[in-house]
């Protein structure tokens, strides 16, 4: 079959912040490159635009970089790699001022500087925000600023199937363009992976719709290692029912976690004193692995409440008063209103532990490249890795600013230096994937397994197996049941056979995807035997540096599950201590 194919100099899969931020740092690096930049949704429909709560930068005399630094060295239990670090902390300031010149309208203290909230197991205030509607603003600045570059050319509302590699190097992508259901040919000298998390493997999550984890599978396909798969990030405080997000910063401004007894339950678990306002690294302001832990034993103890969609706790913000509510966090009091039918002004918000973000990703350095030549990734999708076993919250949207940007440039640089992409092989090359998307999705006939229904089995056995608390029996079931899952994938039924925005496809090519990413999330998890950061083993439970100060790193084998390898953490200047709160 002719396929349409479309040339540039760079590809950028993902329209999200990093997607946005990678694709100016490119424009701006060499005017005459040509830039695509392809996403599943239209770009403000990314799911950096409901990020809540802020993004961490030293902006005050107060603090500094190795302050930062050290903060998320210890919130990542020691296993981020500290260079990367310390690029994250020091380009993260500039980062931030040059969304304000693009447009970003950071919240002001009355003396006129950008203000700055505290946030969860960070030692000072530097956490800077737009009201609770962060990501909204930042990801408007971005997308408003992208479209200055006449470079930047848009493929909205393309879904990318796969990568297109060859003679060890990637040469463009397929996508299917969702609109006309056709299968497009888009190449390249180099490609940047910004897909997002993959938080929809599990049942109940803060995780848009759309995030499945794609550009994980796409690279994991490829041949490239997923990096730290088994630290996946539990939020304590979403709405039970919908998941959705009640951020931190509520937390930050003085927000109280209390049981059924009216209780601040945390100082029971070595977080107090109890202070009217929680203060750094302590109470409601500890880490969030360590305080969805707190109220699964507060469950345990029989201190939660039931309610339709299970046990809850109470997140109090009633004693901040109206005008604070409405001045910095809007956004919570509309959320409540609207989900949950109670105003926080009078009434607590009911909360759970719900699964937030993805630690884990593709490999990269700390320029956004990957071991396959011309392969780059940046944002949640990809491990540099600055978050180790458990990210502080307000860090990944300066991650995805600064690694964007690198990744950007880097990738840039790399197509400056390449002659034009070959044709030949590529036809031959779609044309494998055609066949392969016609007979397993576009043109499926018979089968006989819902998608919905796998996807719902998959998402049970990862909260069974991988959520909070594991254990080795538990997550080998979660492992046994994934591959049996893969294999009846391929018996799927789809029954919609229209190609225009043929939604029931696109969940069958996005499950396909998810099963990748839950397969090396409960391998890499089953054979690391310490706990540490959100890795929390029940039968393993010390953190064990002599034998896992170390990545993982999940590799592809066809048939089977994944192979797991390691390597080391890099260590500047902190060595790892105890990490105690
Ligand atoms: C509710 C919520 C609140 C958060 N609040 C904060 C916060 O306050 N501070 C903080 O630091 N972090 C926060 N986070 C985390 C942070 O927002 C995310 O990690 C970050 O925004 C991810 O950005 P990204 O650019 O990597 O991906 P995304 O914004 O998820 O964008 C992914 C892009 O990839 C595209 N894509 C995916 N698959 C395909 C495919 N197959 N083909 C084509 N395109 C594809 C999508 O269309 C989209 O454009 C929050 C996360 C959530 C869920």
């Amino acid at each position: 079959m002719k396929h349409e194919i479309f040339e540039h100099d760079i590809i950028i899969v993902g329209a999200g912040g990093a997607g946005l931020r990678a694709a100016i740092a490119a424009a701006e690096h060499a005017e005459h490159l040509s830039i695509a930049l392809i996403s599943k949704v239209y770009p403000m429909r990314s799911h950096t635009v409901s990020a809540e709560g802020g993004a961490a930068g030293v902006m005050r005399d107060n603090d500094s970089e190795d302050t930062h630094a050290k903060d998320t060295i210890f919130g990542s239990d020691f296993l981020a790699d500290q260079d990367a670090v310390e690029i994250l902390v020091r380009e993260a300031p500039g980062e931030l001022i040059q969304l304000e010149h693009w447009g970003c309208p950071w919240s002001r203290d009355p003396d006129g500087r950008i203000s700055v909230r505290p946030f969860g197991g960070m030692t000072v205030n530097r956490t800077v925000f737009a009201a609770d509607k962060t990501g909204f603003h930042m990801l408007h600045a971005l997308f408003q600023t992208s479209l200055k570059y006449d470079a930047i050319v848009r493929y909205d509302e393309c879904f990318v199937t796969s990568l297109l590699t060859d003679d060890g190097r990637v040469r463009g992508v397929t996508n299917l363009n969702l609109y006309t259901g056709k299968v497009q040919i888009v190449m390249a000298k180099s490609v940047i992976i910004c897909t997002g998390g993959g938080g929809r493997a599990f049942p109940f999550t803060t995780n848009a719709a759309i995030k499945t984890g794609d550009g994980m599978a796409l690279a994991y396909r490829a041949g490239v290692g997923l990096k730290d798969m088994e630290f996946v990030q539990y939020h304590p405080t979403g709405l039970p029912g919908t998941g959705i997000l009640i951020t931190e910063a509520s937390r930050g401004e003085g927000g109280w976690l209390i049981n059924k007894h009216g209780h601040r339950y945390l100082q029971d678990y070595g977080l107090g004193p109890a202070t009217d306002t929680p203060t750094h690294r302590k109470m409601e302001l500890g880490p969030r692995d360590i305080l969805s832990r707190c109220h699964m034993q507060e469950h345990q103890k029989g201190n939660t409440f039931e309610g339709p969609y299970g046990h809850y706790l109470h997140l109090d913000l009633r004693h901040l008063g109206e005008e604070l509510i409405d001045s910095k966090l809007p956004f919570v009091r509309e959320l409540t209103r609207n989900y949950v039918g109670i105003d926080p002004v009078v009434d607590p918000i009911p909360v759970r532990p719900v699964v937030h973000y993805m630690m884990g990703g593709i490999h990269t350095d700390t320029d956004g490249k990957t071991s396959l030549e011309g392969l780059y990734a940046a944002g949640e999708c990809a491990c540099v890795s600055i978050n180790g076993a458990n990210r502080l919250g307000s860090n990944s949207l300066t991650e995805l600013l600064v690694f964007g940007a690198r990744a950007g440039r880097s990738a840039a640089e790399f197509a400056l230096n390449q002659p034009s992409p070959l044709k030949s092989p590529i036809d031959l090359l779609a044309g494998d994937e055609q066949k392969r998307l016609d007979d397993n999705f576009l043109k499926k006939e018979g089968g006989t397994e819902k998608v919905a229904g796998l996807r719902q089995e998959m998402q049970i056995a990862m909260e069974d197996g991988v959520g909070i608390y594991r254990n080795e029996g538990d997550m080998r079931k979660t492992c046994d049941t994934l591959q049996s899952l893969r294999e009846r994938f391929a018996n799927i039924r789809i029954e919609d056979d229209t190609s225009i925005f043929n939604t029931e496809r696109t969940v069958a090519l996005e499950l396909d995807f998810t099963l990748d990413v839950a397969e090396t999330i409960a391998n890499s998890a089953l054979q690391r035997t310490e706990s540490r950061g959100s890795h929390n083993r029940i039968d393993y439970p010390e953190r064990d540096d002599e034998n896992y100060l170390k990545h993982s790193l999940a590799f592809r084998a066809p048939g089977g599950p994944p192979k797991i390898e390691h390597f080391p953490v890099t260590i500047t200047r902190w060595e790892p201590e105890e990490r105690k709160y």
